[in-house]
């Protein structure tokens, strides 16, 4: 396993985007809802190469990537986050 994902399932809105793109096909539809009715999208990271495509083709921003323990993409909260704490550090 190169990669790993995590999907914010009360973000997601179910829309199979991140599915569709997944070279490995480690992606599908969960049969269980969410909060909201939406039923989201649940990751097996077996196969996961780490490449990001799905993070970047989410509308939703709920899918957070790691390649060799290091993240690659984040939420927009994880961006403002990283900001806060390299301000404090300078
Ligand atoms: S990072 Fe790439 S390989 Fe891993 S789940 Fe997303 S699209 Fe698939
Ligand atoms: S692309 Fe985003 S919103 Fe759409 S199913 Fe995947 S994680 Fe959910």
């Amino acid at each position: 396993m190169a990669g790993r994902i995590v999907i914010d399932s009360e973000r997601c809105k179910g829309c199979g985007l991140c599915v569709v793109v997944c070279p490995n096909r480690c992606i599908s539809i969960s049969r269980q809802s969410n909060s909201s009715g939406y039923f989201p999208a649940t990751a097996d990271n077996t196969e996961c190469t780490g490449c990001a495509n799905c993070a970047m083709i989410c509308p939703d921003a709920a899918i957070r990537v790691w390649r060799a323990s290091r993240i690659v993409a984040a939420d927009k909260d994880d961006s403002a986050a990283s900001r806060r704490m390299a301000k404090e550090k300078a």
